[in-house]
């Protein structure tokens, strides 16, 4: 099990007491175990270099304040750091363009699309929207079964499309639908791959293409630490991601692919996954997965 790393940090400065300021090679020291820190919460490891280097540079030539020990004071350096890399603050859904508007969820296959499509059906449903689920993965009838499924069990009804259509088709008469009939918000949860794909990002370029979304969300599973940089920036590259829901974090996950997502991305972890039930979808908190990345 991970030491508790401010506990490390203190055994590393307990020399250090008495003196002034952190000097060049006090935090050198301390680095190597918040290096080993953030690799052990699955950081990417060019993420880990970048900030590294970017705390030293901090950290350094800081005067040790009165109140705090140096290893106090450097984890302080470090979290400051981590919050603010990892967006500072909770970032809210863009819901007030024309209306319908629609959130468009892209992810591979397996990440927590259609689960997390359902969960911020019920999110925004409790918030007095009214959302239109909309089933896109044409390739696998279970999916769209699936979503059927969960709108049923939260009450939230589910668009009929059919696997032998076009998605971009089921997204254009989804909109339409959704307009008639006064429902505000269209949720709509596309198709995924095991890998990343051509096909697929054209498919997906596409669908955005021709409903224009206000949010286009990249879903993630945090327990793919170090993949995740590869696909959260090919994504990044072919969609206009306006932010990521990373899902499963009320496991083992330490949260690393928050960073390394955020870092590659540029774009706001808007919510996280904690279970596979309806009510468990939360709003991002960097301050939270901080604490937890430095375990
Ligand atoms: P999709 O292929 O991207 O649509 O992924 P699914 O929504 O079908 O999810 C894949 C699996 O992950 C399912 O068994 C979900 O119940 C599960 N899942 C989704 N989100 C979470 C989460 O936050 N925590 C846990 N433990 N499981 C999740």
């Amino acid at each position: 099990m991970f030491e508790n790393l401010t506990d490390r940090l203190e055994s590393v400065f307990k020399k250090l007491r008495g003196q002034g300021v952190l000097t060049e090679e006090n935090i050198q020291e301390a680095m190597h175990d918040v290096r080993t820190a953030l690799l052990e919460a699955d950081v990417n490891l060019g993420v880990v270099r970048d900030f590294v280097s970017k705390v030293t540079a901090k950290a350094v030539g800081q005067d040790v304040l009165d109140s705090l020990s140096p290893g106090q004071q450097v984890i302080k350096v470090v979290h400051d750091e981590l919050v603010r890399l990892l967006g500072s603050e909770a970032q809210p859904l863009k819901l007030n363009g024309p209306q319908p508007v629609v959130i468009m969820m892209a992810g591979l296959q397996g990440s927590g699309k259609t689960t997390t499509s359902a969960k911020l059906a019920r999110l925004l449903k409790g918030r007095e929207r009214r959302p239109l689920l909309v089933p896109a993965d044409v390739y696998r009838p279970a999916a769209i079964e699936q979503l059927h499924v969960l709108g049923e069990q939260i009450g939230v009804p589910v668009f009929p499309s059919a696997a032998e259509q076009n998605p971009v088709d089921i997204a254009r008469a989804a909109v339409a639908s959704a307009r008639e009939k006064g429902q505000d918000t269209v949720i709509l949860d596309t198709a995924g791959r095991l890998h990343i794909d051509q096909e697929l990002m054209a498919e997906l370029k596409a669908i955005a293409g021709a409903v224009s979304p206000a949010e286009v969300l990249f879903v993630a599973d945090a327990m793919t630490g170090q993949d995740a940089v590869t696909v959260a920036g090919a994504f990044n590259t072919e969609l206009p991601l306006t932010g990521v829901v990373l899902t499963k974090m009320e496991g083992d996950a330490r949260g690393g692919a928050a960073l390394s997502i955020k870092s590659v991305t540029g774009k706001p972890i808007k919510f996280v996954g904690m279970g596979e039930a309806m009510d468990a979808l939360d709003v991002f908190h960097p301050d939270r997965v901080a604490s937890r990345i430095l375990g």
